[in-house]
């Protein structure tokens, strides 16, 4: 059962209490800048009750509860994006994709883990040749007896050399028939012919941005995502209620870390002086930081929406469209509206806002971009071609 405000408000409580101790700013400043964070500070948000919030009771969750998980990732997103990453990896790509898609075996092998908060998966959708169209993918998985060979390459894979199994979209059957002969395999990292390298990025820094290499990787057929009879499903899983989730996850990190951003350019306006006052009581500045609240409050609001809408188990596949074309844009534009109100200190690597700014760059990009986005919203409002 979902929580109540009560219970939601002495949630958000108890996580800022352990961000606190977990997290300080100087903390989360140094895994950026070192561009590592330690996994195993998973295992404290599954202490904390966090990560079970996407099982089921029956598998040792709490039951799942969609809102109050991307409440979690708003205000962990707020001090640091890529420990509110982290948390996705476990609870997302593991927890609800297996508890949505995974055979009865696979939810008793995985789900437990993922509520104590010690299993993650990485997600294996990007490769070199594919980006937004997935439904290319070459990385080939062929069927021998009960085993699955896996012989290809992704790329992106966020997490793949620290994450416990990829999550790999194959393609396990003729190319020709693009949207049927997908498949997801379930790799354990550590399998012979898995290897992985790192790729340095502007921003996200402290999780790692993978290659990885598939060579005659195999595993046994039961690693089919949803068993064996689920060859060949790859299409039908990737588009399940769960990929809402997915495209509200990016937000909820959004909203944290453009509330962030807000936070110190609006502190920093009313310590500033120059021209004999506080640089908040120049109207350009006021203005600004008048602006970027109301578009942050035209995000809550859309974020507000589509978590009620799938709440409420209604069609939201066109509203979580909008949310994550509107909010990754809008997000990134008011990080750097805040960073220009703070001035050459925006650009500093001595305050946060400069780390803010790199981290809101990858918005539009990650998580089904925003062309994609776009795309999705013309289709599915049925705006003709031709
Ligand atoms: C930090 C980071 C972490 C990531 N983590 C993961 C991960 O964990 N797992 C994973 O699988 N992937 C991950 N990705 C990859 C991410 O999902 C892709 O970058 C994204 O899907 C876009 O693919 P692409 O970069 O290859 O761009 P492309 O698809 O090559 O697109 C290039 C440009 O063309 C535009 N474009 C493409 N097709 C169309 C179209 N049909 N209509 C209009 N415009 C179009 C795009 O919007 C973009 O501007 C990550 C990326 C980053 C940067």
């Amino acid at each position: 059962m979902a929580m109540n405000s009560e219970e939601l408000a002495m949630l958000r409580e108890s996580l800022r209490a352990l961000l606190d101790e977990i997290a300080p700013p100087e903390v989360v400043r140094g895994w950026d800048r070192a561009d590592y964070l330690p996994p195993e500070l998973l295992a404290r948000f599954g202490e904390l009750g966090i990560t079970a919030l996407a099982v089921d009771e029956e598998y040792g969750g709490l039951g799942r509860d969609i809102n109050a998980l991307l409440m979690v990732m708003q205000e962990i997103g707020k001090r640091s994006t890529i420990l509110a990453g982290l948390l996705v990896h476990c609870t997302n790509y593991c927890g609800l994709n297996i508890g949505e898609q995974g055979s009865e075996a696979q939810k008793r092998k995985y789900l437990p883990g993922v509520a104590a908060g010690t299993m993650m998966f990485a997600l294996g959708l990007s490769e070199p040749n594919v980006g937004g169209d997935l439904a290319s993918v070459e990385t080939r998985a062929e069927i021998r007896g009960d085993k699955v060979i896996i012989n290809g390459a992704k790329r992106w894979c966020t997490g793949a050399e620290i994450c416990d199994s990829i999550y790999t979209l194959v393609r396990s059957g003729p190319v020709e028939n693009r949207y049927k002969n997908l498949s997801f395999v379930i790799i354990p990292r550590t399998t012979k012919g898995v290897s992985t390298t790192s790729t340095g990025t502007m921003g996200m820094r402290g999780i790692p941005t993978n290659d990885v290499v598939f060579e005659d990787v195999e595993v046994p057929i039961e690693n089919i995502l949803g068993g064996p009879e689920k060859l060949n499903q790859g299409w039908s899983q990737l588009a399940g209620p769960t990929l809402e989730v997915e495209k509200l996850s990016p937000c909820a990190l959004a909203m944290g870390l453009g509330e962030a951003a807000v936070e110190a350019a609006w502190n920093y306006s009313q310590e500033r002086v120059q021209f004999g006052m506080r640089i908040c009581g120049h109207q350009a500045v006021r203005h600004t930081l008048a602006d970027v609240q109301t578009k942050l409050q035209t995000c809550r609001v859309m974020m507000k929406e589509s978590i009620g809408m799938l709440e409420r188990g209604e069609p939201s596949a066109l509203q979580t469209s909008m949310t994550k074309l509107y909010l990754s844009e809008t997000i990134r534009d008011i990080v750097i509206q805040c960073q220009q109100v703070m001035g050459a200190y925006g650009y500093s690597d001595d305050f946060d806002m400069e780390r803010y700014v790199r981290d809101a760059m990858v918005l539009p990009i990650f998580g089904g971009s925003t062309a994609i986005q776009r795309n999705n919203v013309a289709n599915m409002m049925r705006l003709p071609r031709s």
